[in-house]
């Protein structure tokens, strides 16, 4: 079968190759994959920013059905229509894993990073992993529910966004507008999201699309004098950083209120970011570092989608064969897309 594979450490060296169909373990299924969604750390890992374990078939965002089972598999049957967690990898039995956060374990080997992963037909995962896709909602939305679980882990569980609350989204990308469309659908009361000219195009109107409140594009105006303009002087509830601009990510102290929360969920790529310290500790502010998605979050995410609560299905702005994944990771790269699927 066909296969987008990072072959080598390095920039660029992605191709297709014919690679072998897996063959799933005894606890572990054979998914057909249906829907893929392309993210941002794919680019990165083209790029050779980001971790990752060559050779290795890209894709970690995706829907499909099962189409083989292992035969210690309970509670599924061939044909049933699923997603999957991306954890694989995660030993089970350290304490990070014990405690109930096993996405965030050091021995996790994501699908797509550190195992061959969905840019193909077949990918062989553990059941253990799968949550139900309910038939309303398409392969292609399935394929964003990876990104929004990320989003419900920070937005919801980590930093405890409450309805009635004022927040600005930082950087207008699929994880900003997915938190966008969130804090929406959790009854916030202002939402404004920050994005470069680049975002003119695309990512602005479908923020619109999505509900922002405002906009403010940071090449044309300064953002925390429109913030404060915003709210009064004060500063946000809840900011969420997604962007992870060094300059952006020094401006949120700026811009969320006294004893307000940071959600940080943009990588900035750079081994050191430095930040206003001691403004922090003065205004008391929270900020959390959010990583990965945690099981409830995926239902939480899926319950959302599957009752129209979460319309994560305006995000996605083209849908491509697999073949033509060179031109999806360019529109993105090129901020002329939102979300990119991609059908094996
Ligand atoms: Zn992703
Ligand atoms: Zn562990």
């Amino acid at each position: 079968m066909k296969a987008v594979v990072k072959y080598e450490r390095g920039k660029g060296l992605v191709e297709v190759r014919e690679v072998p169909k897996p063959i799933p373990k005894d606890d572990e299924v054979l998914i057909e994959v249906k829907a893929v969604s392309v993210c941002g750390s794919d680019l990165h890992i083209y790029h050779d920013r980001h971790p990752y374990w060559p050779p290795v078939t890209l894709g970690h965002e995706f829907s499909g059905v099962i189409a083989e089972m292992g035969k210690e598999v309970k509670g599924w049957k061939v044909g049933d229509r699923i997603v999957s967690e991306t954890r694989t990898g995660s030993c089970g039995i350290c304490y990070t894993c014990q405690s109930g956060f096993p996405q965030v374990c050091e021995h996790k080997r994501a699908y797509g990073i550190g195992r061959n992963g969905a840019f193909t037909k077949y990918v062989a995962g553990p059941a253990r992993l799968l949550h139900r896709l309910p038939d309303p909602v398409a392969f292609e939305t399935g394929a964003v529910m990876e990104p929004t679980a990320v989003c419900i882990s920070a937005l919801l569980e980590r930093v405890n966004l409450r309805a009635g609350e004022s927040v600005l989204v930082a950087g207008p990308g699929p994880i900003g507008l997915i938190s966008l469309a969130l804090a929406k659908a959790s009854g916030a009361r202002m939402v404004g999201i920050t994005g470069r000219s680049s975002a003119e195009g695309v990512r602005f109107k479908k923020a619109i699309e999505l509900g922002a409140d405002f906009i403010i594009n940071i090449d044309k105006e300064d953002p925390v004098k429109k913030v404060l303009e915003m709210t009064n002087g004060q500063g946000v509830d809840v900011l969420v950083e997604t962007s992870g601009g060094e300059k952006a990510i020094a401006q949120s102290f700026e811009m969320v209120r006294r004893l307000g929360r940071v959600c940080a969920l943009g990588v900035s790529g750079m081994p050191q970011v430095s930040i206003p310290y001691d403004r922090g500790i003065f205004k008391g502010i929270r900020y959390d570092f959010c990583f990965s998605s945690s099981w409830t979050s995926w239902e939480t995410a899926i319950g959302l989608v599957a009752k129209g609560i979460l319309p994560i299905e305006k995000l996605i702005t083209h849908t491509f064969p697999l073949d033509q994944w060179k031109e999806g990771f360019d529109l993105l790269e090129n901020r002329q897309a939102a979300k990119v699927i991609l059908i094996p």
